[in-house]
């Protein structure tokens, strides 16, 4: 039986939702590619070949603090892209970004992604707008590391996984979330454990569940809302 005639969806809504023109220009520098936890899709100082769409798992953009420690900068789901620097002609990768949780992406050549901005406007437009977004996504990680309790954030970071990667069921140990939101590994265990009291998650080693997600986003500082408020006025734009 033939396939269903209809847009052909990708499984990455910044790709899905391009104008129709920026679409069919991409659509062929787009390769299928798996991420397994742990690849390192860019290093800080690195080249950048490759812009990645990822349709499933999640990627940590991370950020180096001048003693050899990281924390997460940003993270990216089925919602966005990682490589925004190529999009804005930089040769030289700012940021590690590593992936968090596997999955399926599409891929394209950096320089591909860059003809295809100089080709279409309304591909370049987008592109724009995206380095926006994430510039605006940064800055409220930024606030949210710097004036929200770790328990809210917490929330926050699981809540944000399981909407960036449509699962209820995220594989992350708790030293890794530690890591990504520079919070000492006991006090994470520890909220973890007041979160699972509530009903709000259930975690053991290496996996947290998303047992009660309103409640989870109850508990979550306000930041995401105002990142997918942005995210939103990106993608109506046209
Ligand atoms: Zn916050």
């Amino acid at each position: 039986m033939p396939p269903l005639p209809g847009p052909r969806r990708t499984g990455n809504r910044f790709l899905d939702r391009l104008p129709a023109a920026a679409r069919a220009a991409l659509a062929a520098a787009l390769e299928p590619v798996d991420l397994r936890a742990g690849d390192e899709l860019l290093t800080a100082g690195g080249p950048l070949p490759h812009v990645y769409f990822p349709a499933g798992g999640l990627v940590s953009v991370l950020a180096e603090t001048a003693d050899g420690g990281e924390a997460e900068a940003a993270a990216v789901g089925r919602e966005g892209l990682v490589g925004v620097a190529a999009l804005l002609g930089a040769t030289v990768g700012p940021v590690r970004a590593a992936v968090q949780v596997a999955g399926p992406a599409l891929r394209a050549d950096a320089a591909a992604v860059l003809r295809v901005g100089r080709r279409v406007p309304a591909a370049d437009r987008r592109f724009r707008r995206y380095a926006a977004y994430t510039l605006r996504a940064v800055a409220q990680t930024a606030v949210c590391a710097a004036a929200h309790p770790l328990r809210a954030r917490v929330c926050r970071w699981l809540a944000a996984a399981r909407a960036k990667t449509g699962r209820d069921e995220v594989p992350i140990t708790q030293e890794a979330l530690a890591v990504l939101l520079a919070a000492h590994r006991p006090t994470v265990t520890q909220v973890a454990r007041t979160l699972q009291e509530a009903g709000l998650i259930a975690y053991r080693r290496g996996t947290i569940r998303v047992t009660d997600p309103a409640g989870l986003e109850a508990a979550a500082c306000g930041c995401q809302r105002v990142i997918d408020a942005w995210y939103a006025r990106m993608l109506n734009s046209e």
